[in-house]
């Protein structure tokens, strides 16, 4: 048993407990409050974390770990001429070994950082679940599937093969889902082999969506439909969706999102950084479509820090739309943890109560860019930086402990990571 004591406690965006407890038993939460009933006097471990702020675990709901290797190989580019020109030749020589080590060192800023869960799309993505199961990290992963790739039906294959051995590995921390690359890249014909497989493996699937002004007149031009259009008329929306960037929803889309209970996770820092454009968030959760937010690659970011993207959501929309009102604080919050959850399809996870996963960060507020504390969510919000975490718990575990990693050599992960990467570049693009 571990129990949090002293701590300062936003279980969830509305609730705050001034100095409290947090009683944790093997991978579960079983109190969080003020007060701390008796047979919880006895732990295995106590951490006084009088001076620290204890929040739920944040969720990138949309990443590509291993892309690590790739931060600052290709910036200032289009989506389109980034992709062809850059990324995918790179990623076109990419090792098991690269993606390993790629993803430890995505992990390892993501833990560092007090992100404790992600959706992850990449290629071989056996190597990411080793990287995942070895981390004690939670993530659903995918691999992703290229239909226009000249193996797309061996990509497939490989992704329900996939499914079947990691669903549910690592004591549960690891989930899985089928990964069309996008529209542009999966014509019709494998994205419906793709529905009916998630069918049979009763998995989601994990999509990146209208994420340019040209991928929508692509799909409109080529199919006379809109991309969100289309994987409504594919059935790609009937099952569980996590849809990433939708960026460009025309007319009734919004709407059409919304009643199929599609999941979108929102990237501001990729979009603005791509030059992809704003998505329209206000309506969306206007519209009651749970928003979750992704850093996306760290080839398009270039980090993956969730307190960056959470500052950017609720700073890109006020000035989209001239409006200091829209998602305030608590709603960007809310987008890291209980839509991230969603996102990941996990219900006992987002949020810091009795029976939910012990999925916990501790941020150190003794920091002049966090004091006086005069309203803790806005200094999460606003002011907070991923180098504030001072302790993460994921699954009852703690892997970080007052700034050092318990378990996870960082020296080791960021030396092999960089030898894989100079590797992996050194060949010129054929670009
Ligand atoms: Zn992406």
């Amino acid at each position: 048993m571990i129990r949090i004591d002293n701590a300062v406690i936003i279980p969830s965006p509305d609730q705050y407990i001034d100095r409290g407890h947090i009683v944790i038993e093997k991978n579960t939460i079983l109190h969080v409050g003020d007060d701390l009933p008796e047979h919880y006097r006895q732990a295995d471990t106590i951490i006084d974390a009088s001076g620290l702020l204890a929040i739920p675990g944040l969720i990138n709901a949309h990443t590509h770990l291993a892309m690590s290797l790739l931060r600052g190989y290709a910036d200032d580019m289009p989506l389109l001429p980034w992709l062809h020109e850059k990324i995918w030749p790179a990623e076109a020589r990419l090792e098991e070994e690269d993606i390993y080590w790629g993803s430890m060192l995505g992990i390892l800023e993501m833990i560092r950082g007090g992100t404790t869960s992600c959706a992850d799309m990449y290629w071989q993505a056996p190597a990411t679940a080793q990287a995942v199961e070895k981390s004690g990290l939670r993530a659903s992963i995918c691999d992703v599937i290229i239909g226009l790739h000249p193996e797309a039906d061996r990509l497939l294959a490989e992704s329900i093969d996939f499914c079947r051995e990691w669903q549910g590995k690592a004591d549960g921390r690891i989930t899985t889902m089928l990964g069309p690359h996008a529209p542009y890249s999966c014509p019709p014909s494998i994205l419906e082999k793709i529905v009916e497989a998630s069918l049979e493996l009763d998995v989601g699937l994990h999509i990146h969506l209208s994420e340019t002004v040209a991928e929508v007149q692509e799909s409109i031009e080529q199919y006379g439909k809109t991309p969100i259009a289309m994987m409504a008329g594919l059935g790609v929306l009937e099952r569980p969706t996590l849809a990433a960037h939708c960026v460009h929803p025309v007319e009734d889309e919004i709407d059409i999102l919304a009643r199929f209970g599609a999941v979108v996770a929102h990237n501001p820092g990729s979009n603005m950084k791509l030059g992809s454009g704003i998505a329209p968030v206000p309506a969306m959760l206007k519209a009651g479509i749970k928003t979750s937010l992704g850093t996306d690659g760290a080839a398009s970011n270039n980090n993956l820090d969730m307190f960056e993207e959470m500052r950017l959501a609720a700073l890109l929309h006020k000035a989209a739309e001239e409006d200091p009102t829209v998602i305030p604080a608590g709603q960007a919050l809310s987008m890291a943890t209980e839509a991230g959850a969603a996102a990941l399809r996990i219900k006992n996870l987002g949020s810091l109560e009795p029976g939910n996963l012990a999925d916990i960060v501790l941020i150190n507020l003794n920091k002049p860019h966090l004091t006086p504390h005069n309203n803790y969510i806005s200094d999460l919000v606003y002011s907070a930086e991923a180098a504030d975490v001072d302790t993460v718990i994921i699954d009852g575990k703690i892997l970080l402990q007052k700034g050092l990693f318990t378990e996870l050599d960082e020296e080791e992960i960021m030396a092999k990571a960089t030898k894989r990467a100079k590797r992996l570049l050194r060949v010129p693009s054929e670009a």
